[in-house]
C-alpha cells in the first residue's frame, strides 16, 4: 500500500533530530549538516520507534526545544507588539 501524499507530507515537516546529549531539534534549528557542531554531536534523525520509545520513557512526545521555547514565549504575550519571524504561531496568525 503507498503511503498518501498528506501523510508524507506531514511526516517531513515533522522531522525531527536528535544529538547523543539528547538534545532535540527540528530541521531548521539542528547545527548546519557539515558543521562542526553538527559532527561533534552525532545528530541524527529521530525515526518513529526511537519516538515512541521516547514518549513512553519520558511521558511526552520528542519536541524541537527551540520551538518549544519560542512557543513559550509567545503563549507569554511576547510577541503581541512584534511577531516573530521564527514563530510557527505567529506565522499562523498571520496566514
Ligand atoms: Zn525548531
Ligand atoms: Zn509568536
Amino acid at each position: 500500500m503507498q503511503p498518501r501524499g498528506e501523510d508524507r507530507e506531514k511526516e517531513v515537516s515533522m522531522k525531527l533530530f536528535w544529538n547523543e546529549g539528547g538534545e532535540i531539534a527540528c530541521a531548521a534549528h539542528m547545527p548546519f549538516a557539515g558543521s562542526d557542531t553538527h559532527a561533534a554531536g552525532r545528530w541524527r534523525v529521530i525515526t518513529t520507534n526511537d519516538r515512541i520509545d521516547f514518549a513512553a520513557e519520558v511521558g511526552h512526545a520528542p519536541a524541537c526545544a527551540t520551538c518549544a521555547a519560542i512557543a513559550r514565549r509567545h503563549g507569554e504575550g511576547a510577541h503581541v507588539e512584534r511577531r516573530s519571524n521564527e514563530c510557527a504561531m505567529c506565522a499562523g496568525a498571520v496566514a
